[in-house]
């Protein structure tokens, strides 16, 4: 085969550009990519090997990674025996960007320049391949395919728009990569600081990674380990290989079970919300093993999907390894195990959520200390912030299952309660209750904001009731899978009847007679509401609209609208409500009983558009505009005379 040569795709430059610029801090991280992938080919070879009596054997006995240094061409090179590639999946796998996660961080790195911010740290991604341009000005690949018929091939590139196919040698199946390092990068051939960087970033990889002959990762795989002998250096050092991250994890559960089933598993809780954690595409699920062989790097089928932010290692004995991996997702043992994780996981979260804020740590008067400063523990409130979304979405879709486990973990913001004063859980909520109040009450809105302006709140204010303000999308959803907490209802203070009044108020005198009023204002409105009535809720607002008891909630509707899901004309009509006691209502009901019957009509239909406009749901700017120019013509008119 003679030597070809062959464009890379668009994305593929972009991405090395990317690299060549990269800051030297971030570089080492091009041992880390490729020592994994070296790890995954020896995963997919062993697993393979399993049932592949027929695949091209190994060097020898070790199947290390092997790492060797060449001083004088000034190159390193990074060797494996695992599956190899043939020559149709070099090209599909060095030619053009298929990970997922490679795409996703272009993509933010895209975004973010066109933010005019600036690119995130590149060692925060999980950059595959390419990323040994950031260190060599030409990289050479020989592989074979594991695959008993299957050619070496060598491919050359560097780097700059195009790479080179020919025939290739090797004997054994596997890959070797030889980084011929740039000047500047000249420190990567030395031993030290290899050896250095395989012990940083990938000291716990389950396989030998041999640095010019010495083996320089532990090796050990930590999560079959008793959980008491694992230091918190370790496991974090761990985490951070899993997981791609550079920060500690938030909290780590490990566990070790032999019977009904056995298995181990060491889970994290991430202290931050990773970047792709709502983009679908994103893969989840811990790694799963079988007595320490690879079996899948991201079982979905291990966790439910609200708790994708948990990452870590499982690992069974009980899982047969031959086990395609699309079998996985439905054998039983998985199952039980993704079971009994769950159950884990929420009663460590549980925990967690019941320990108390940590105090703040006191500012010291002078700045002459030289000691560090203490950074205090993440806490559940750090937590809720990150990722209490995906349990609102886990109480909506597994409340049958795990609803009891859940409900305590819920925080929210409230009346009384904001990020500052502390979020609040349910049943601080119901403790705080005073004993005339029978109903937990939430608000759903955009923001704080505008839930703080909503007339809803007004009548709870004035007794001094709290109100859960609820401004996550997701939260509508909760609302409507969640009736009743330890027997107290829940209910919105936004929908049907409301029952506040106290009798001093209702025989207050001077409050507009409506016998007549309302039914007129109903008439007046015709199809756009669903009913007019006289409010008990409001105490400063003239009107509110209010939802009926089996509409669609404003919020909602809101929110189908935002996402282009709404059904144009298809929306549940509103209940009007007009506040006796307000001046407004008592002069429009007095000038319709003197005459003036048109401008208080007129002022009657600009009350609605203003009670729309109070909840963000005008769908008719126009007609409003135009109702707003004529009221305030004549409006001047009655000024002038
Ligand atoms: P990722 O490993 O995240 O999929 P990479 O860019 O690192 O992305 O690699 C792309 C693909 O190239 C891998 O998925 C794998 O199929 C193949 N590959 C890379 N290195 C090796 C190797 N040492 N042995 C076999 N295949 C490899």
């Amino acid at each position: 085969m003679a030597a070809v040569e062959h464009g890379f795709k668009a994305e593929v430059q972009q991405l090395l550009n990317l690299m060549i610029h990269s800051v030297y801090s971030d570089r080492e991280v091009f041992l880390r990519e490729l020592v994994s992938n070296a790890a995954d080919a020896l995963d997919k070879a062993r697993f393979l090997g399993l049932t592949d009596k027929d695949l091209v054997p190994a060097v020898g006995e070790s199947e290390a990674i092997r790492i060797t240094v060449d001083g004088d061409a000034e190159t390193i090179t990074i060797d494996d025996d695992g599956i190899g590639m043939t020559r149709d999946e070099i090209v599909e796998n060095l030619g053009t960007i298929a990970h997922s996660g490679t795409k996703a961080f272009l993509e933010q790195q895209t975004a973010q320049a066109e933010e005019g911010g600036a690119p995130k740290l590149i060692g925060q991604f999980g950059l595959g391949f390419y990323s040994a341009f950031m260190v060599a000005h030409e990289v050479e690949v020989v592989s074979r395919s594991a695959q008993p018929d299957a050619q070496p091939v060598r491919w050359t590139s560097k780097g700059e728009g195009t790479y080179t196919l020919e025939e290739g040698e090797r004997e054994h199946r596997g890959t070797s990569i030889t980084l011929h390092l740039r000047e500047d990068c000249a420190d990567f051939g030395e031993v030290e600081k290899l050896k250095n960087v395989v012990r940083k970033h990938s000291n716990f990889l389950p396989w030998p990674i041999e640095v010019d002959g010495d083996q320089a990762n532990s090796g050990k795989a930590l999560w079959v380990e008793p959980p008491s002998q694992v230091t918190d250096d370790e496991a974090n050092a761990f985490y951070k290989s899993v997981a791609v991250d550079w920060q500690d994890p938030a909290r780590r559960i490990h566990v070790s079970v032999d019977s009904p089933l056995q298995y181990s598993a060491l889970l994290f809780v991430p202290q931050v919300r990773p970047f792709d954690l709502f983009h679908p595409e994103a893969a989840r699920g811990p790694r799963l093993y079988a007595r320490r062989v690879l079996i899948e790097e991201h079982a979905k089928a291990l966790l439910p999907e609200w708790l994708r932010f948990v990452r870590g290692v499982v690992d069974s004995e009980d899982i047969a390894l031959n086990v395609s991996r699309e079998m996985v997702q439905k054998t039983a043992v998985v199952r039980k195990i993704s079971e009994a994780l769950t159950k884990r996981i929420l009663k460590d979260l549980g925990k967690w959520s019941r320990q108390a804020e940590p105090e703040p740590v006191p500012e010291e008067g002078g700045d002459d200390s030289d000691e560090a400063p203490v950074e205090a523990p993440p806490s559940y409130a750090d937590f809720w912030r990150n990722f209490g979304v995906l349990l609102k979405e886990g109480y909506y879709h597994a409340r049958a299952a795990w609803g009891d486990e859940l409900l305590p973990l819920l925080r929210f913001n409230a009346l009384s309660h904001d990020d500052e004063t502390g979020l609040m859980s349910l049943s601080d909520y119901k403790a705080a209750m005073p004993e005339e109040q029978d109903t937990i009450w939430f608000l759903t809105a955009e923001s704080r904001s505008s839930a703080l302006a909503s007339p809803h709140l007004e009548a709870f204010r004035k007794r001094g009731w709290d109100v859960l303000l609820l401004t996550d999308p997701v939260d509508e959803w909760l609302v409507s899978a969640l009736d009743a907490f330890d027997e107290v209802p829940l209910k919105s203070v936004s929908r049907g009847e409301l029952d506040l009044e106290d009798e001093s108020e209702e025989a207050a005198e001077d409050k507009a007679d409506m016998e007549s009023f309302t039914p007129w204002v109903k008439e007046l409105l015709g199809d756009h509401v669903a009913d007019v009535r006289e409010s008990s809720r409001l105490t400063d607002s003239a009107v509110v609209l209010v939802d009926a008891d089996d509409g669609m909630s404003a919020n909602m509707e809101r929110l189908l609208r935002e996402s282009q899901q709404a059904i144009p004309g298809i929306g549940s009509k509103r209940i009007l409500e007009l506040n006796p006691r307000h001046p407004l209502i008592r002069n429009l009901a007095e000038m319709r009983d003197k005459g003036h019957e048109e401008t208080a009509a007129q002022i009657a239909r600009m009350l609605y558009d203003d009670a729309l406009l109070l909840e963000g749901t005008v769908t008719e700017p126009a007609a409003m505009g135009k109702r707003l120019q004529d009221l305030l013509t004549r409006a001047s008119e009655a000024a002038l005379g």
